[in-house]
């Protein structure tokens, strides 16, 4: 069965795109820092290697490189620009290295982020972006747009198979949802559950596009294993826009909750609307989103009751 690589294995996209892997038979080795873990969750199969990504080095071949280690929270990356630079241009650079080496499918997971505070929407893989350079957020949106940069050189020079994708606003069980590393659904689904104050930051008119983990892995593998997905930059995520303040709303609903909403201080360059256009996704991979927000949520909300036992 073909060897497989992805760096990042125990985080929320990694450690479920493993268990994936592991179920079909594939011979998985994981390297992961834990930097931004809570718990250890990579499957009992898979080979763990505890390092970061730009120190690992090796002489194993592998079929399929995938490269997933970031710090994807805002409020963590801000915290932490240089270790989230590190894994975006150093790591990428190590494991195109592992890549270039096996001659193996690179696969790395971008952002929506590369689109900055985007003037287009729904946005299009051709929308070069609108982004501060050395804004607040820019450790995080500027490296991981030099990244695709760096793959898109390692394409050209060495003809590598590369396959960049761009995930827009993924969420689902073990996305963590405490302190500087929660994401809003999973923030505001605990603060819910708990009775709290749901933080909206800002008027709560800025929106995004929520994207559940079972079309990721679906996107994912289709995109890993389809011949036709060879060099291409594809939007992983939905079309349909909630604003923040409707997502608080339509979560106090689904828990039953007593929170109240707050509004706190907006956040410094926060995104205004982002939504993707998945034309060419649909067209390349015959792949779009089954799963409403409603049913995700559903499911994220009953993960985290039982976790946290709320
Ligand atoms: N957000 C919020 N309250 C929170 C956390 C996030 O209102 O407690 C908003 C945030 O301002 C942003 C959106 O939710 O507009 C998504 O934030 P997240 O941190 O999930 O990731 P982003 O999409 O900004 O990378």
């Amino acid at each position: 069965m073909a060897n497989v690589i992805i760096s990042g294995g125990n985080g929320f996209l990694g450690s479920h795109l493993s268990e994936k892997l592991i179920k079909e038979g594939f011979d998985l080795t994981i390297v992961d820092n834990l930097s931004t873990s809570k718990y250890i969750q990579v499957p009992n199969k898979a080979k763990f290697i505890k390092k970061s990504i730009e120190k690992f080095t090796t002489n194993e071949k592998f079929d399929f490189v995938i490269h997933l280690a970031a710090r994807p929270s805002p409020e963590d990356y801000i915290k932490n620009p240089l270790a989230t630079i590190d894994s975006n241009d150093l790591g990428t650079r190590n494991m195109l290295e592992i890549a270039r080496k096996s001659d193996a499918t690179f696969m790395y997971t971008s952002t929506s982020e590369v689109y900055g505070d985007p003037k287009i929407i729904p946005i299009p893989e051709t929308y070069f972006g609108y982004v501060n350079p050395n804004g607040i957020r820019s450790c995080y949106d500027e490296s991981k747009r030099f990244s695709e940069a760096l793959i898109k050189a390692y394409e050209r020079q060495y003809g590598l198979d590369v396959r960049i994708q761009r995930p827009f606003n993924v969420y689902g069980s073990r996305i963590r949802e405490d302190g500087f590393y929660g994401r809003v659904i999973p923030r505001f689904i605990d603060q819910a559950l708990r009775n709290q104050d749901i933080t909206v930051h800002g008027n709560g008119r800025q929106t995004r596009s929520f994207l559940y983990i079972d079309d990721w892995i679906d996107a994912t593998r289709k995109f890993l294993f389809n011949k036709k997905g060879e060099g291409k930059v594809l939007n992983i995520g939905n079309y349909k826009e909630i604003n923040i303040l409707n997502l608080a709303k339509l979560i106090i609903k689904l828990t039953n909750s007593n929170s109240r909403i707050i509004h706190l201080k907006p956040r410094e360059e926060d995104p205004r609307r982002r939504a993707a256009d998945i034309t060419n996704v649909k067209k390349v991979l015959n792949w779009e989103p089954t799963v409403t927000l409603e049913e995700g949520l559903e499911v994220t909300i009953n993960w985290l009751k039982n976790k946290n036992k709320l």
